[in-house]
């Protein structure tokens, strides 16, 4: 049987999974975006990203609540018919939405010889007393999983993860930049490959790979004379200071951001590709705001001078809040800027089935965009896509419309 485009993505995956774990790395299952990278690198923990399987179906499962989500029904079926790379931990966030909750409390009493760590975030934003108790919180699983593996916190570990999320966070930050400026130095998919594959698997060889295109993408633009404004609006961005800066389009190309919470980039990037193709002139996503895209590498990393926990509590709590945290007010702030300083010509919303967080916030968008005049279209996907052939037609639809406006 011929595989689509996502489930090649998806066995890919957990081939390169695979690999690592015959390697004998022990590795660490995380279900949520914002995971601290550093401080399972620094316990010799490998942590993957947990994506969901097109090839599982997220069928009814007695266990779970009926409110849960395609994405955790997705997770915990994957689990249930043993198709996991074999994990040696797996990591939960609490506090962030009662789907991910009750999936924790399940897989615990369903799984009881996995290894189940739950990182309790705060739901405000970073202050000093929330940076206090995300690091007391991050502090004592770090204790956990001492005991749990006999794995120290090393911080000579911690010093090298830092420097692997950092060169990552400095790579990806350009090239996302670079595209909002010139989207076709490199396509949406080929971006979201990148940052999907260091999720994924975050060592040297993933690093590797979106650095030398970075690096590439860096000498494209020195001879166009465009690396100070790139590295200027990389900035902007970082920092959430979107009203300084302005792009001027140099082609008619219809410029598409995309919005939502635990989607998969590159699963949408190959639907978005074949509706795009059938639509000229072919319009591509210029900016990516899905919780497992841009939220993920716009942050700053952790310092290597202070307490450590204090330092990765900092960079967990300066990545851009998602539909499962508190701060609609200035998410929608933002995007109401970004949708109008990028020259964005449509939105596409996507939800996940069942989803409250992405459907509370989803009409919140709609208004928001249309405050600012441009068009949207809301997507309802499961996790697996399984309804590709009707949101393709969707997508080219809307690409249409605003191909003729
Ligand atoms: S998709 Fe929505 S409901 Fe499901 S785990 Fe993510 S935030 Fe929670």
């Amino acid at each position: 049987m011929s595989l689509t485009g996502f489930e090649r993505v998806s066995q890919q995956r957990r081939q390169s999974l695979k690999r690592a774990a015959d390697e004998g790395h022990r590795i660490i299952g995380c279900v949520y975006p914002s995971f601290p990278i550093e401080l399972f690198l620094a316990h010799n923990l490998l942590p993957t990203l947990l994506w969901a399987n097109p090839s599982v179906p997220s069928a009814s499962e007695a266990s779970l609540q009926t409110f849960c989500c395609g994405f955790a029904r997705n997770l915990f079926s994957q689990r249930a018919k043993n198709l996991l790379t074999p994990l040696s931990a797996i990591f939960f966030p609490g506090n962030r939405c009662d789907s991910l909750q009750n999936l924790c409390d399940v897989w615990r009493f369903r799984f009881p010889d996995d290894k189940v760590l739950r990182l309790n975030y705060p739901s405000t934003k970073e202050s000093e007393a929330t940076t206090k108790y995300l690091a007391e919180e991050l502090q004592s699983m770090s204790r956990t999983v001492e005991e749990s593996f006999g794995l120290p916190f090393s911080q000579k570990e911690f010093s090298r993860a830092v420097g692997l999320t950092a060169q990552f966070r400095a790579s990806s930050q350009f090239i996302s930049a670079a595209r909002l400026l010139q989207p076709q130095i490199l396509t949406y998919a080929e971006y979201a490959e990148l940052i999907c594959r260091f999720l994924t698997l975050p060592n040297s060889e993933s690093l590797n790979q979106i650095e030398n295109k970075a690096s590439a993408i860096r000498q494209i633009l020195e001879k166009n004379k465009q690396v100070i404004n790139t590295e200027a609006l990389s900035y902007t961005l970082l920092h959430q200071e979107i009203g300084e800066v302005t792009i001027s389009p140099d082609t008619s190309n219809p410029r598409i951001a995309v919005i939502g919470g635990m989607v998969d980039p590159e699963g949408f990037a190959t639907m978005f590709n074949n509706a795009a193709s059938e639509t000229s002139p072919k319009a591509e996503i210029v900016l990516d705001l899905l919780s497992f895209g841009l939220r993920t590498t716009f942050t700053k990393p952790p310092r290597l001078q202070g307490n450590p926990f204090e330092e990765i509590a900092l960079s967990l709590l300066g990545h851009s809040t998602e539909p499962t945290q508190e701060g609609l007010p200035e998410r929608l702030g933002l995007l109401k800027k970004s949708l109008t300083m990028f020259a964005i010509d449509g939105l596409i919303i996507c939800e996940q089935s069942f989803c409250d967080p992405d459907g509370f916030e989803a009409p919140e968008v709609i208004s928001a965009a249309a405050e600012e005049r441009v068009p949207t279209v809301r997507l309802n996907l499961d996790a697996e896509l399984s309804d590709r052939a009707r949101l393709e037609s969707k997508i080219q639809s809307f690409l249409e419309t605003l191909t003729m406006r």
